[in-house]
């Protein structure tokens, strides 16, 4: 997950990207930030690639194309949450603000009682009229040290807050990216990592993408209703989920639509997968609500494809998803891999 990089990372990246941010029209906000934030972390490829379109020949981003970044490739959040964040951001910035600036101010009249007691102690004789002049020292003396500690405190209260509100984000973030019925990645999510995939991809890594959709799963709504048709996706996810491991990414990518991506996985593996997945779902029974016999026969068709040097993420969900088509055309239950001749 984003925003796991330590203090001196972020503290690193907060260097990079202030110059850049200031360099556009929009304002210094939190919206501004988060954009050029994940732009100098190098952790949302579609954000930077829309970014550098966007800066070419000098062009600089206003208010209104941060928002629009921000929202299509950051915020996806609701809107309550960012109100939330960003007052609480705001707020946190002026309590701190606020503190900083008594802190100053005390010590401002700090500076001023020991120049004017240094001055008195100029031209006073040696042992005369000291006392009041130590109390007055003294009193502002620990005036100063009580608006230090608050000032702390207040440091430390607003970090505290930064803190909640970056684990909210994250959270709401995490949840944008999650498919609410099966807990699997949702299209958003996987879209973005295949991006990711695709142009972090070299000559000697060639990932894989299977593709799988539920064979007349409209049927199986309509004899057996919806709430059984939900109950067959969860037990589908679940096998994916039982077959992904390390960097294998699985996702729901639409209704009845799941998709895996296996970064470090060639071909071969890729299909072999497939089958292991497909077989498995074929001898799944699920059970319905208030019934003692199990239904079966519940198949998927399967699109395998892998990555071709060059293509965009777009042209190899397309291959895999060609494949899949053909699983359909040939009789459904079956696995076929793109660019290759049909199996059986
Ligand atoms: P095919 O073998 O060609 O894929 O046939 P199909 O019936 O699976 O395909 P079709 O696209 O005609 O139907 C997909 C159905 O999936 C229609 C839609 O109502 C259902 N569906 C989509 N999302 C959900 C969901 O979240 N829950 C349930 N229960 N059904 C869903
Ligand atoms: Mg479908
Ligand atoms: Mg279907």
């Amino acid at each position: 997950m984003k925003y796991v990089d330590s203090m001196e990372k972020s503290a690193e990246f907060l260097r990079q990207a202030l110059p850049l941010m200031s360099r556009q029209a929009a304002a210094l906000h939190p919206v501004s930030y988060a954009v050029w934030y994940e732009y100098v972390a190098g952790i949302n490829p579609p954000l930077k690639a829309s970014i550098d379109g966007r800066t070419k020949n000098g062009a600089v981003l206003d208010e209104q194309a941060t928002l629009e970044l921000f929202h299509k490739h950051i915020a996806d959040i609701d809107e309550d949450v960012s109100r939330r964040v960003s007052e609480g951001f705001q707020k946190a910035l002026a309590d701190i603000s606020r503190s900083a600036s008594q802190a100053g101010d005390h010590a401002s009249e700090y500076g001023r009682v020991l120049e004017k007691w240094s001055a008195d102690l100029a031209h006073s004789t040696p042992g005369a009229g000291l006392g009041g002049a130590v109390d007055l020292l003294l009193r502002h003396t620990r005036n100063m040290q009580e608006s230090t500690a608050a000032l702390k405190a207040n440091l430390d209260e607003s970090r505290r807050e930064i803190e909640q509100l970056r684990q909210e984000v994250r959270k709401a973030r995490q949840d944008a990216l999650a498919d609410g019925l099966t807990g699997l990645m949702n299209r958003r999510g996987f879209d973005s990592v295949l991006a990711a995939c695709v142009s972090a991809c070299d000559a000697e890594r060639a990932p894989s993408l299977l593709i799988a959709d539920i064979d007349f799963f409209k049927r199986i709504n309509d004899s057996y209703g919806h709430l059984f048709g939900d109950k067959v996706i969860l037990g589908i996810a679940q096998i994916l989920k039982d077959n992904v491991k390390g960097k294998d990414i699985a996702a729901r990518y639409g209704g009845e639509e799941f998709v895996i991506l296996l970064p470090e996985t060639p071909l071969e593996g890729a299909q072999h997968l497939a089958e292991k997945i497909r077989s498995e779902v074929e001898r799944c029974r699920i059970k319905r609500a208030h019934h003692n016999a199990a239904v079966g026969n519940i198949t998927i068709s399967v699109g395998v494809a892998s990555y071709r040097n060059g293509e965009s993420a777009h042209d190899f969900l397309g291959r895999a998803d060609s494949a899949l088509y053909l699983s359909k055309n040939q009789g459904r239950n079956r696995v076929t891999v793109a660019g290759m001749p049909l199996n059986a």
